[in-house]
């Protein structure tokens, strides 16, 4: 039967892409978002949660019966969860405290054991999630660790399925596409696809207060009094990830986690669009640069996730008095 999918992996990928309206009111240019909550696990990082698996079995580095480990903000876990539970691996995932309960929750329920570490802590510490997945890795017999940061086939993924999505969508037209970024993974692998086919397009990212991107994109430098703990989930870094393809992105941006919070609520009211945390970030960072588009242009914003993981979060009203982010 041609139209049936063999497994719940094959609905990995070709997500839509949806016009933004309301909102987008004030910015020149067309606005498209790619909606990556589409994806079976809500996220973009099915895809490269997947290639990372089929890669890694390809070399034998994950063999049958073995276990999946790694440190994660919970929806590359949830991308490796649904390619565990279907291939018939163990997952373990060890998350800092600062991920949504939600997260956690949901992992659970795909049947990965989860492993909480301090958020406050220096990567190099035994405690921070990286070195609780290294140390578990060596313990564990048949185990198998990617390492989202630093593995390839995160990238790749991008390269060889969100790009030329993205490409075909717009038939061409795409004059920019803006992301926030983590691992880097979404960025570079799209960033040089897009770049291959057209070097004019602009590749922005996003990222946060407390990270070391923008300040590393443009001087060369980790400044370290820029690098402390935010709230906002799934954008910026402390380290500096192998899959940043810095020469692929043409600017950073930066945006507060109280910013990235209310536009994520805004997206909800004006499109109807129930977002994670770092899509309101993604916006607000494309509203920061508007000045820089003209009515030409065409923006396509991916948008990495669902609003139901952040229910607890940026969609109560009493967490985000908490934060002072509303009154
Ligand atoms: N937003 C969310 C919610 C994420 O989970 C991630 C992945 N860390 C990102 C953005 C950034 O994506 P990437 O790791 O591909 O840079």
């Amino acid at each position: 039967m041609k139209h049936v999918k063999n497994n719940i992996l094959e609905t990995i990928g070709n997500t839509p892409m949806v016009r933004l309206n309301k909102i987008a009111e004030d910015l020149p240019g067309t606005i498209l978002a790619k909606v990556e909550y589409f994806n079976p696990g809500n996220s973009v990082k099915d895809r490269m949660a997947l290639k990372m698996i089929e890669d890694a079995e390809k070399r034998g580095d994950l063999k049958p019966g073995g276990t999946i480990i790694e440190c994660t903000s919970g929806n590359t876990g949830m991308g490796l969860a649904l390619a565990a539970v279907t291939k018939g691996y163990k997952l373990i995932c060890t998350l800092s405290d600062k991920q949504s309960k939600e997260k956690m929750d949901v992992l659970k329920a795909l049947g990965a054991e989860v492993r909480v570490c301090p958020t406050n802590v220096a990567p190099e510490h035994p405690e921070s999630y990286y070195s609780v997945a290294t140390r578990l890795n060596e313990e564990i017999e048949n185990s198998y660790y990617p390492y989202q940061y630093d593995n390839p086939s995160n990238a790749l993924a991008h390269y060889e399925s969100t790009g030329p999505e993205i490409w075909e969508q717009t038939e061409g037209k795409i004059t920019h596409f803006v992301v926030g970024v983590g691992t880097g993974g979404t960025i570079s692998g799209v960033g040089k696809y897009l770049k291959e086919k057209n070097p004019n397009v602009k590749i922005w990212g996003i990222d946060t207060y407390g990270s070391l991107f923008k300040k590393y994109h443009e001087t060369g430098k980790v400044d370290e009094s820029e690098i402390y703990s935010y709230i906002t989930e799934g954008i910026g870094e402390d380290i500096i990830p192998k899959n940043v393809n810095f020469s692929v992105i043409d600017a950073f941006e930066k945006v507060t986690d109280k910013d990235g919070a209310l536009t994520t609520r805004e997206l909800a009211l004006k499109e109807g669009l129930f977002l994670g945390y770092s899509c309101g970030s993604a916006f607000q960072g494309l509203r920061q640069l508007k000045d820089q588009l003209n009515k030409d242009d065409v923006v396509v914003i991916l948008f990495h996730d669902h609003g139901s993981r952040y229910v607890g979060k940026v969609y109560n009203d009493d967490w985000m008095r908490a934060q002072g982010f509303i009154d």
